[in-house]
């Protein structure tokens, strides 16, 4: 895939991450679709920020673990925008922190469901329309996956971090089988990023208190993981497929 018009859907891109991610591409030229769950408000006012750089934008609501919710995202971007070159699969969920063996069922499910099926179905419904062994151009999709897939996160979120262990195994697996159908798939881990998924989880200032444990001395911003998911999107990075980098600041 070269230089061709470039229409992205950027799932969880209403805040945090996601909306720099949905920022990124728009300033790099794409036209963006933001899937977003509950946060109108800020979904619009993403796609505000998008179209003020002179690209289309589009939001649709949905819950990623659901199947017809994603085949409706897919569908409405097709119509509304055209042809699918990108997708960046960012929603995600932890639940709140704590012990493992506190950890209630419903909670794994519900980050499981959303962060590793949510994914999936995002990524096949994407494979479906981009795939030259499908009728399509060819494109590039980047999961977000966390520094937690090698850590482990105990204490903290162990069945998080198995969730994005299990996102890095379909990078590389989907790398493998769709990189022969002009399709590239890569990661990106983030480490400890300043958003209100910390807030969610029960700890607003963990970011800070994990600050001395980083190397660089403090937490990222989300445009500095939006910088390497646009970079992996792009034509630079052509013979880059089935990596998981790391965007930690060293951890
Ligand atoms: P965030 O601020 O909590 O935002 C989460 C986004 O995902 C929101 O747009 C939310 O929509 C959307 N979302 C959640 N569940 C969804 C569902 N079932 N269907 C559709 N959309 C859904 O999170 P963030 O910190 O930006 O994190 C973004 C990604 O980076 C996640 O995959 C996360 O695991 C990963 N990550 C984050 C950090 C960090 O320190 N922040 C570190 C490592 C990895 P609404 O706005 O409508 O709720």
């Amino acid at each position: 895939m070269t230089s061709q018009h470039r229409i992205t859907i950027v799932t969880g891109g209403s805040r945090g991450i996601g909306a720099a991610i949905a920022l990124r591409l728009a300033r790099a030229g794409h036209d963006v679709a933001i899937g977003y769950e509950r946060s109108r408000d800020a979904a619009e006012e993403t796609a505000r920020l998008v179209r003020a750089e002179g690209v289309r934008a589009l939001t649709v609501p949905l819950d990623t673990s659901a199947e017809d919710d994603v085949e409706r995202l897919f569908r409405t971007v097709r119509e509304e925008l055209g042809p699918l070159t990108g997708l960046v699969n960012n929603a995600g969920v932890t639940g709140p922190l704590g012990r493992f063996t506190e950890t209630p069922t419903d909670v794994m499910r519900r980050v499981l469901d959303v962060n590793v099926l949510g994914a999936l179905l995002c990524a096949r419904r994407a494979l479906r329309e981009m795939s030259t062994a499908y009728g399509g151009a060819g494109g590039a999709i980047v999961n977000i996956s966390s520094g937690a897939a090698t850590l482990g996160a105990p204490g903290e979120y162990v069945h998080y971090a198995a969730s994005k262990a299990a996102v890095d195994a379909m990078t590389v697996g989907l790398a493998k089988e769709f990189g022969p159908e002009s399709v590239r798939v890569n990661s990106v881990q983030p480490g400890a990023v300043l958003t209100d998924m910390h807030a969610a989880m029960g700890d607003a200032q963990r970011p800070w208190k994990k600050a001395a444990t980083i190397p660089v001395g403090r937490p990222g911003e989300p445009d500095e993981v939006a910088a390497a998911v646009a970079w992996l999107l792009s034509d630079e990075a052509s013979f880059t497929n089935g990596a998981v980098l790391r965007v930690t600041g060293g951890t």
